[in-house]
């Protein structure tokens, strides 16, 4: 058995670019692939949280716009209306396979807060004890300049922790961590352990970029860089083949693993 396969609570982060076509449309075989998966695992005992991003990138879509505006009210209306149309997609999918959703929506000054963070943790815990699947997204309708977290990588890390989570999965639009950039580069090869985030790791990171999310291979070392060091063992698996998911609950290897930090007593 390894950590995945012995998860109890679990965080799924999934990408704006695996949620969506490149016209900025919602890939909907995909989210379906993705939903029965995760119901299914739900099914065998795992407690489940989301972190889906997707809001921007659909509300472009829905509102008919040609590229994803750059200005940041313009954002904040296509988050508006994306929002929406996603968790609609969601509660409409889940509920085939007789699951209810729940809505998180999450703004940084949350977690700055004590007070507000025992809420968050509060509501967090009811909503997984009352059996629903937390669906969580930054609130990007409100939140822009100091209470955004800008990137739904760190977002995820940090609801792994809020939520006591032992493993985070971030799923992206490449297979995991390679020793170089495989867009640019053939020779490269997939790292499938980083048992030590070093300089080389962060470098090697910077290279890597995607399309159609916020993020790049780099905030998901960041992401790595929470979880592991709050003890939860984290994965980058590759979004465009979901049946992944499984292979990872059945304790194959797949992806890159960052493995959890644990009661080192040198602090090393
Ligand atoms: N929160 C953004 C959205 O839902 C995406 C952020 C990200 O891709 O990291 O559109």
């Amino acid at each position: 058995m390894n950590c995945f396969q012995e998860s109890r609570r679990i965080v799924i982060k999934i990408g704006s670019s695996t949620l969506t076509h490149k016209s900025g449309h919602i890939n909907i075989r995909r989210m379906e692939q993705i939903v029965k998966i995760l119901s299914d695992i739900h099914n065998s005992g795992k407690d489940l949280i989301l972190v889906s991003s997707g809001a921007i990138a659909v509300g472009v879509g829905k509102l008919g716009l040609r590229e994803r505006p750059s200005d940041t009210a313009s954002k904040q209306a296509a988050a508006a209306v994306g929002q929406c149309e996603l968790m609609y997609l969601y509660d409409k999918m889940f509920a085939e396979y007789n699951h209810s959703v729940s809505q998180v929506l999450m703004t940084r000054d949350i977690i700055e807060d004590e007070h507000r963070k025992q809420n968050a943790m509060n509501a967090f815990r009811r909503l997984i004890d009352f059996g629903t699947i937390p669906i969580v997204n930054e609130n990007d309708t409100v939140a822009v300049d100091e209470i955004e977290f800008g990137d739904n990588d760190t977002l995820s890390a940090i609801v792994a922790k809020l939520t006591g989570a032992d493993v985070l999965v971030l799923m992206s639009d490449i297979d995991g961590l390679y020793s170089g950039n495989p867009r640019t580069n053939p020779d490269v090869q997939l790292i499938p352990k980083v048992e030590k985030i070093t300089p080389e790791i962060e470098s090697i990171a910077e290279e890597a970029g995607s399309s159609r999310g916020t993020g790049g291979m780099i905030t998901k070392i960041h992401a790595a860089q929470i979880a592991v060091e709050a003890g939860i063992d984290m994965a980058i698996i590759n979004g465009e083949h979901p049946e992944q998911l499984y292979q990872l609950f059945d304790g194959e290897t797949v992806g890159t693993h960052f493995t959890a930090r644990r009661n080192d007593p040198e602090g090393e």
